[in-house]
């Protein structure tokens, strides 16, 4: 089967040699005359899978001892209430949150209607085209947490170094874990949903420093207190047994192609050859964000005569690069460039780009 050049923003492109394998393996999972998703997640079977994931993202992401993992569902966006539910409990103090675009707004406005929180700085004024650095930031003194979205996937901006502060930080890494080494030792919590640069759709992973686990308050609805899920190795109802399964061999292909060192250099790569091939565009592309806030997995770009947005989408197409259409928010177009998406996709992208500005200038 011919592959298109899969651009999307999540779901998005897995690794060729993963959908290979899930496909052959599905109909009858080790000989036990069942497929995976057929089996009790209590089997035997499944356990394995389970366990293994979760000590390939232990490993992989270089996490320490005193973190727990959870796999969990409701995606990035059931965290923006259960991060609070969780960590403002009983007087612990506010949520100072940077907010830089799409995604941490609404990560605001969930815990607003849950704890105490305050901006701690914002990029609506200037249209959310940069991250902040460190010294803007407002940090309250009755601070429980600071809470960062690493990479806006709409807005295509990130956070270049990650912050160094006096209080813990919450991190929605949603688009760039596993992309980047995380200096824990500054999160409290980090979570993201795995659908764009490590599995498919279903699973979202939270982790967690074991004492704020210890910390938390009793009285949180059983299902949304992460004390529930750790204390069952995420196995406290029935998980999203295929994703978590899609996963592990999504990690085990990060693991042979060099781990986070060899993802973050090859995002950095396929993502400057988008960035340079519009700086060198005469205007002709326009990408309007900070270049020292640009997003190594996320590639947002206008042309210039915006008519021609749609022309291009179609004409890209044609040519088998699909899903390049900006986020109906904000339109344009958006070039999502994570872990699996093969370098030859980013070639017949540049070269379709130089084409196309050729035959309409
Ligand atoms: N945060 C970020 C940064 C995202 O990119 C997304 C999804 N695009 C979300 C949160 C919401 O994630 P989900 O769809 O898994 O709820």
């Amino acid at each position: 089967m011919d592959r298109v050049h899969n651009f999307s923003a999540g779901p998005c492109t897995l690794p060729a040699s993963v959908i290979g394998e899930l496909a052959d393996e599905l109909p009858n999972f080790e000989d036990t005359g069942m497929s995976l998703v057929e089996m009790s997640h209590r089997d035997a079977g499944y356990d394995r899978i389970h366990r293994e994931t979760l000590d390939l993202l232990r490993s992989l992401c270089a996490v320490p001892d005193d973190m727990s993992i959870l796999l969990l569902q409701g995606g990035a966006t059931l965290q923006f209430a259960m991060v609070p539910l969780n960590l403002l409990g009983t007087d612990q103090g506010r949520a100072g949150h940077v907010v830089t675009g799409s995604w941490a707004k609404k990560a605001l406005a969930d815990a607003a209607k849950i704890g105490g929180t305050y901006t701690a700085w914002s990029g609506a004024e200037d249209g959310f085209v940069r991250m902040p650095t460190a010294a803007e930031l407002t940090v309250e003194a009755d601070t429980r947490y600071v809470h960062v979205t690493s990479n806006e996937t709409i807005g295509g901006i990130r956070i270049p170094e990650f912050y160094d502060l006096d209080v813990p930080q919450v991190a929605d890494m949603s688009s760039d874990y596993l992309t980047r080494p995380i200096p824990w030792e500054r999160f409290d919590l980090v979570y993201g949903g795995a659908q764009k640069n490590i599995g498919p759709a279903g699973l979202t992973v939270v982790f967690i420093r074991n004492s704020v686990l210890e910390a938390l308050p009793d009285d949180i609805p059983a299902y949304l207190h992460y004390r529930t899920h750790a204390d069952a190795d995420s196995l406290a109802n029935t998980p999203p047994v295929f994703s978590i399964w899609a996963t592990g061999k999504v990690l085990r292909w990060i693991e042979s192609n060099g781990v986070i060192p060899a993802m973050e250099a090859s995002a950095a790569e396929r993502s400057a050859m988008v960035y340079d091939l519009i700086d060198d565009s005469d205007g002709f592309y326009r990408c309007p964000v900070d270049v020292g806030s640009r997003s190594h997995t996320n590639v947002v770009f206008r042309l210039r005569n915006e008519e021609l947005e749609q022309p291009f989408l179609a004409e890209a197409a044609t040519q088998g690069l699909v899903s390049l259409k900006g986020h109906r928010s904000v339109g344009g177009i958006r070039a999502s460039i994570y872990n699996a998406l093969p370098t030859e996709s980013v070639t017949a992208l540049t070269r379709f780009m130089g084409d196309f500005a050729a035959g309409n200038t």
